[in-house]
C-alpha cells in the first residue's frame, strides 16, 4: 500500500502546514531517529520529553514480549495483573511525600481529570462537597482534555474551546525572567507565590478544592524555575485554607530534571502526583495519580464508597511491565545524576555562546529553555506573525537535530523560546552537536529578525 498522509490529523499542529513537509518516523536506537528516507536525526527532545531512557532498549522490549504471551490485557475493575501490583509499590516507593495508593490512566491528560474527581471525593467525603476549583496558573499545561485544559494556562490553546472549559482561577506563573510582579532575583519577595492566597480569598475560598503546579514549567514556558522558597509558601496557604496540592510531574517525572521527582529539589509534599510520560519511558503509553496518606485513608475508610472512574487501557499488564523496566534502569545506570551534570553542561554551552537574540538560558536537569530576544537590555518580544522559534526548530531539524521552538503567545507576556530536552542518556558530544546545529541556526534568526 502506498505511504501517504491523506487520512491522517497531526496533534498540536496545522494539518494543512504539517502535510506540506511531513516527517515520517521510521525507527530509533539511543538518542537518534531516522525518517523513512533513512535519514538520521539527533532527538533533542526525547519525542516529547518521555523516551528518558532512550530507544531500543533490549531489556524493555524483551520483557513487553514475555508480557504479551503471558497476559496481554487485563481490566483494572474488581481484578489486577501482577504487575500493575508491582509498580503501584514501586512508585510509592520512590515518589515524595510518602505517596500511599497508586491509580492507573494511559496518560497525562487523563492523569489531571482524574486528579479532579478524586479531590472532589476526598473534600465531600470531608463533608466539604462544595469545593469543586482547581486554582492553577498561567503559563502552564496540565492537559486537552476538557478538565486538564481548564487547569492549564496557555492562551492559544484554550481560545478555540471556551466557554466549553470550567471556570477555574489562574494565578500569575512563577516566571523570573519577566516577573509579573515587576521583581529581580536581588529582591524577590516571592510574591508569585504569596499572591495565592489573595487570588483564593477572592474566589471563595470553600469552592476551592486543589491547587495544581508543574514544578518546572515544561511545554508553556520553556523550563520556567520557580524561586527555592515558592513551593514551601505555597503549601503553607494550601494547608490554611483546606486545598490539596496537587503537584504534575507528568513532564519533570523520572530523572528529567536531575532529581527522581522535580518536587525532590525542595523537598516539596505533594498531596497528589501527576506522572505520565517518562514512567515508561514512552515503550508503552501509561500515565497516573500517586495518592498522598490522607486521602488514601479517607478513600479506605470513607464507607466504603466507590470511586466511579476508570479507563478500559489504563494500566495494562504490558505498559506496568514496560514501566518496571524503565525505573530499574532508571536507578541502575543513575540517570537523574546524569540528567542533572548534562543539564549544567549544557546550559553553560548554551550561554557560551553569547548571542545577543538569547534572553534567558534556564531549566534543570535535561529540561532546557532559551528564550529569544529581539533585544536583550529591553527584552522585547517577537511580534505574533514572526515565528521565530518554530523557524529555528525546521532549520535545525533540516540540520539533522530536533529541538523544540514555540511561540510564547501567552497575553504578551512571554517570547519565543526553545526547548531542548533529550533522552537522558545523551552525551557531551552529542550535546556539543545540538550546541553547535542552535547556534548556526539562531545566526540565521538573528540576520533576519535583528537589524
Ligand atoms: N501535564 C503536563 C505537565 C504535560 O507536559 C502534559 C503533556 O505534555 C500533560 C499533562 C498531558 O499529558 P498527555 O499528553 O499524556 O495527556
Amino acid at each position: 500500500m502506498e505511504i501517504n498522509t491523506g487520512a491522517f490529523m497531526p496533534h498540536f499542529a496545522n494539518p494543512l502546514t504539517f502535510k506540506e513537509d511531513p516527517l515520517i518516523v521510521k525507527k530509533a536506537e539511543g538518542v537518534y531517529f531516522w525518517d523513512s528516507k533513512g535519514r538520521k536525526y539527533l532527538d533533542g527532545v526525547a519525542g516529547v520529553m518521555v523516551v528518558n531512557v532512550g530507544y531500543g532498549r533490549r531489556e524493555i522490549i524483551n520483557a513487553m514480549k514475555d508480557q504479551l504471551d503471558e497476559l496481554a490485557y487485563n481490566f483494572l475493575s474488581y481484578s489486577v495483573s501482577e504487575t500493575a501490583l508491582q509498580l503501584s509499590q514501586a512508585l510509592t516507593q520512590i515518589m515524595p511525600g510518602g505517596m500511599k495508593e497508586i491509580f492507573f490512566t494511559t496518560g497525562g491528560s487523563e492523569a489531571t481529570d482524574t486528579s479532579l474527581k478524586i479531590a472532589r471525593l476526598y473534600h465531600t467525603l470531608n463533608g466539604e462537597g462544595e469545593r469543586y476549583r482547581f486554582v492553577s496558573r498561567w503559563i502552564s499545561y496540565h492537559g486537552a482534555t476538557i478538565g486538564g485544559l481548564s487547569c492549564s494556562g496557555h492562551a492559544p490553546r484554550r481560545r478555540h474551546f471556551e466557554p466549553l472549559l470550567l471556570n477555574f482561577p489562574h494565578a500569575s506563573p512563577a516566571y523570573c525572567y519577566r516577573c509579573p510582579f515587576g521583581k529581580t532575583p536581588d529582591v524577590c519577595g516571592v510574591e508569585c507565590a504569596s499572591s495565592i492566597e489573595q487570588l483564593i480569598r477572592n474566589e471563595v475560598p470553600e469552592s476551592i478544592s486543589a491547587f495544581i503546579a508543574e514544578p518546572i514549567v515544561g511545554s508553556t514556558g520553556g523550563a520556567l524555575v520557580p524561586p527555592d522558597e515558592y513551593f514551601k509558601i505555597v503549601r503553607e496557604i494550601c494547608d490554611k485554607y483546606g486545598i490539596l496540592l496537587v503537584v504534575d510531574e507528568v513532564l519533570t517525572g523520572f530523572g528529567r530534571t536531575g532529581a527522581m521527582f522535580a518536587s525532590d529539589h525542595w523537598g516539596v509534599k505533594p498531596d497528589i502526583i501527576l506522572f505520565a510520560k517518562g514512567v515508561s519511558s514512552g515503550y508503552a503509553p501509561i500515565g497516573g495519580v500517586a495518592l498522598g496518606p490522607a486521602i488514601a485513608e479517607k478513600f479506605e475508610s470513607g464507607k466504603g464508597v466507590e470511586f466511579a472512574h476508570g479507563f478500559t487501557f489504563g494500566g495494562s499488564p504490558m505498559a506496568c511491565v514496560a514501566s518496571l523496566k524503565n525505573l530499574e534502569i532508571l536507578s541502575r545506570e543513575k540517570l537523574s545524576e546524569k540528567s542533572l551534570k548534562s543539564g549544567e553542561y549544557l546550559k553553560k554551552k548554551l550561554m557560551e555562546l553569547d548571542r545577543k537574540i538569547i534572553g534567558d538560558v534556564r531549566g534543570r536537569g535535561l529540561l532546557v529553555g532559551v528564550e529569544l530576544v529581539r533585544d536583550r537590555a529591553s527584552k522585547e518580544i517577537f511580534r505574533d506573525d514572526e515565528s521565530v522559534g518554530a523557524e529555528i526548530s525546521k532549520q535545525a531539524l533540516k540540520r539533522g537535530v530536533k529541538i523544540f521552538g514555540l511561540k510564547g503567545h501567552d497575553s504578551g507576556m512571554i517570547s519565543d523560546f526553545l526547548v531542548i530536552s533529550p533522552p537522558l542518556i545523551i552525551e557531551e558530544e552529542q550535546l556539543d552537536t545540538i550546541v553547535s546545529v542552535i547556534d548556526q541556526c539562531l545566526d540565521q534568526a538573528e540576520q533576519k529578525y535583528i537589524s
